[in-house]
């Protein structure tokens, strides 16, 4: 181990990489004090995805006839899904832009027999709330400082999170183009995540000069109002709309939190995300996208290659593999997949037993709601990981975060880019991955020699 742990702690105290306990107490994140191994080709492939994947991605967002479409099956018993594809439908905006902060997240796969090269295989692609974008530039200078007079230091990969997401948000406010703006973050209450929300806020505030106002769903029902189209929050006007809520149906207790969801997308407020792109962002999609025929309407060729050489096998529970059903084989071998609803922000899954318990219980509609993914086989790796002030080394697994910004005006992109990445490193036995769910830990990345 290359450091003293007292002062990897205090360095995460002193430069917020902290979290709110339920007790109200702060605690550090949980992180890693050993990087994360890639190569730097590795390194240059997937940065090259992330601004394939935000043009794909916001185009399908854009399509909200095909949404309809391929959601049909899940809104007929997927409630929430419903009432996004209902509220897509009814509002309209005179907004033409769009800000798309995406993630997308990979698994190195264990070599097959007598392959070298592990490939990196997707696990989603994010559309709406991705954290961390201020916790893992942190990570990394975490590490820096760490390494500090150590000849590794060098082979350190320099995270631009923060500043790409910050840049692409005050891009945003820019292109509104009004005197008085401020970014609306729409928050959830209570949130424990709360510091890498406040970092990112600083930052932009520091660097650009836009204020920026937090509000709950309820708030902005109870205390926004629409003049002439702008958005009005607290004296200001929302250039931005930011979401760090409203990904998940908890987010939605009452009629007043969907009429605060509905203010805005009726607003000329820019959305970060769209209401198409949080529904582009579903499981189902990401299911069908899977399908050559159906990602050729959204990419050239060249382009859908590179994309699925990334997929692993999704399948919708209708599906059948050699003509045995694939609810049949993964009541089988439950071990070799995961199983998910159409929901964000961890800790839905189902896996093995679980798997089969909803397979069995389930009736054929509510399955539809569905899709079945085959399980990565991540390679794994020993790590020493701090939590909650204690250290311990490990066998781990590692899951790699790329994060994009996309603003968009129709077809005119005003920008695209891979802005830097998010390292997750989680005890090998664990399935889930967040952070904030308490199942991993933050990391960095570091080139092979
Ligand atoms: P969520 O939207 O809740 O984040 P994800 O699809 O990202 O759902 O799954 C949560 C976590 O579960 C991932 O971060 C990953 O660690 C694990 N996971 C999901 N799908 C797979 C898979 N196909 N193979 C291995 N692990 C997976
Ligand atoms: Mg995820």
């Amino acid at each position: 181990m290359i450091s003293r742990l007292d002062d990897a702690i205090d360095f995460a105290f002193t430069n917020g990489l902290i979290k709110r306990a339920q007790t109200g107490q702060l605690k550090h994140v949980p992180f890693s004090l050993t990087p994360y191994l890639i190569t730097s080709s590795e390194q240059d492939q997937l940065e090259e995805l992330t601004p394939l994947f935000n043009d794909v991605m916001t185009r399908v967002g854009d399509d909200s006839a095909y949404l309809e479409d391929r959601l049909a099956e899940v809104v007929r018993t997927d409630t929430f899904t419903k009432q996004l594809m209902s509220l897509m439908k009814e509002t309209t905006s005179d907004q033409p832009a769009q800000l798309l902060l995406s993630r997308s997240d990979y698994i190195a796969e264990k070599p097959e027999a007598g392959l070298v090269n592990r490939s990196h295989k997707q696990v989603e692609f994010n559309m709406i709330s991705n954290s961390f974008p201020f916790m893992a530039t942190k990570t990394y200078d975490l590490h820096r400082y760490l390494y500090q007079t150590h000849s590794d230091g060098q082979r350190l990969v320099p995270n631009g999170a923060l500043s790409g997401y910050s840049e692409a948000m005050a891009k945003a406010v820019e292109y509104y183009d009004s005197t008085n703006s401020c970014i609306l973050m729409v928050v959830q209450p209570g949130e424990s995540n709360i510091f890498d929300q406040r970092g990112l806020e600083y930052e932009i505030l520091k660097n650009f000069g836009y204020p920026t106002v937090r509000m709950t769903l309820e708030q902005i029902a109870a205390n926004s109002r629409i003049q002439n189209g702008h958005l009005m929050v607290d004296g200001y006007i929302a250039a931005l709309t930011y979401f760090r809520a409203g990904y998940t149906p908890s987010d939605y207790k009452n009629k007043d939190a969907w009429r605060g969801r509905q203010i805005i997308e009726a607003s000329s407020s820019i959305k970060c995300p769209t209401i198409g792109a949080q529904l582009a962002g579903t499981k189902k999609i990401q299911q069908v996208l899977t399908n050559p025929a159906e990602l050729s309407l959204f990419a050239e060729p060249a382009v859908a290659e590179k994309l699925s050489d990334t997929f692993v096998k999704i399948y919708s529970m209708t599906d059948t593999i050699d003509g045995q059903s694939v609810v049949d084989i993964a009541m089988e071998r439950s071990d070799e997949y995961v199983l998910k609803p159409q929901r964000e922000g961890g800790g839905n899954n189902l896996y093995n037993q679980e798997l089969v318990e909803c397979l069995d219980t389930s009736t054929e509609d509510e399955l539809m709601a569905y899709i079945l993914m085959e399980k990565i086989r991540a390679m794994d790796h020993p790590s020493v990981l701090v939590v909650e002030g204690q250290s311990s080394k490990i066998d781990c697994i590692s899951e790699i975060g790329r994060y994009g910004a996309c603003l968009r005006e129709g077809s005119n992109m005003i920008l695209n880019n891979d802005c830097g990445y998010l390292v997750r490193t989680k005890a090998r036995e664990v399935n889930e991955g967040g952070v904030s769910a308490g199942f991993a830990c933050l990391n960095s990345l570091i080139l092979k020699d």
